[in-house]
Order: C-alpha cells, then sequence, then structure tokens
C-alpha cells in the first residue's frame, strides 16, 4: 500500500550527531522524505504524542526524555512504508536490536533508542498531523535524470 509514516529522531540521536547518518539511511532506502523539521517538544507537546502510554509506569520518564533536546520529525512516503521504516528502525529495546538496524547502531537502550516510527496507517496520519500542516509536506522529489 502506497502510505505516509511519520519518523522522528529523538533526543539522543540528534545530540549525538546522529541526525545525518539517520537521514542518509532513510535516503538510501525505498522511502521518500516527504518533510523534515527540528522543534523542541514541551512536556505538554511529549505528553500528547504519547498520550497512548500514559498508563505505563515509564510515560513520565518518556515524557521527560523526549523533552529534554531538539528532535528531527519527518514525513515518509512509499510502498508499505509503516513496515518499512520500522525495519529499518529495529525492535524497541536497542540493547537487542540487531546490527544493521538503526536502533542497534545508534540507540543506547530500551528508552533511549534513537527513533521512533508509527505502528498503523490511523496512527500515522493522527502523528503526521500531530506535528505537520499540509502546506508543510511536499510533494515527492524525483532524482535528477
Ligand atoms: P516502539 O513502537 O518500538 O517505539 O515502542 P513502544 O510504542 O512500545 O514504546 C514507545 C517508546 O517508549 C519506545 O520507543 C521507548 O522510547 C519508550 N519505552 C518503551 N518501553 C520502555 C520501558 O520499558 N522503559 C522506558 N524508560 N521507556 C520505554
Amino acid at each position: 500500500m502506497h502510505e505516509r509514516t511519520l519518523a522522528i529522531i529523538k533526543p539522543d540521536a540528534v545530540s549525538s550527531r546522529h541526525s545525518g547518518e539517520i537521514l542518509r539511511r532513510i535516503e538510501e532506502s525505498e522511502l521518500r522524505l516527504i518533510a523534515v523539521k527540528m522543534i523542541t517538544l514541551s512536556g505538554d507537546d511529549a505528553g500528547g504524542f504519547y498520550a497512548v502510554h500514559k498508563e505505563r509506569p515509564f510515560f513520565r520518564e518518556l515524557v521527560n526524555f523526549m523533552s529534554s533536546g531538539p528532535i528531527v520529525v519527518c514525513v515518509l512516503e512509499g510502498e508499505n512504508s509503516i513496515l518499512r521504516w520500522r525495519g529499518l528502525m529495529g525492535p524497541t529495546n536497542s540493547e537487542d536490536a540487531p546490527k544493521g538496524t538503526i536502533r542497534g547502531d545508534l540507540g543506547i537502550d530500551i528508552e533511549r533508542n534513537a527513533v521512533h516510527g508509527s505502528d498503523a496507517p490511523g496512527t500515522a496520519k493522527l502523528e503526521i498531523d500531530y506535528f505537520f500542516n499540509a502546506t508543510e509536506i511536499c510533494a515527492p522529489v524525483e532524482a535528477l535524470p
């Protein structure tokens, strides 16, 4: 399915200067980058974004982490972009994620795991709308001949 997904380069990866490496992996994949910006979330912004996790024991820590420094939010488009991006990311816990995945190569632990990706079409739409308005999302740019 041709679809969009939200990707976030989290504060750990931005502060370790891995943003460029992560964007490079996106651009070398089949995914097309159609929106990107660097922002810093307030605690309320981060809490709103992760509202589905508000009953989880790690919610407060997660909100503190996600509002601890700048993040890079991106919209990716392509065939099966949701699963494709989650494949490039690797599993949640960076300590178990295989080498070759972003979380395995660049993340630190179960919380500081370098990147976020939407998990389904419904959440992808909600998450993209949380950060971007329509004028900030571009048509895919084709490679020059
Ligand atoms: P994801 O879809 O792979 O990002 O995983 P989840 O939706 O389950 O969790 C959302 C985010 O919460 C993860 O990416 C981690 O940053 C963080 N997280 C997940 N599990 C834990 C945990 O047990 N402890 C802490 N501190 N953070 C966690």
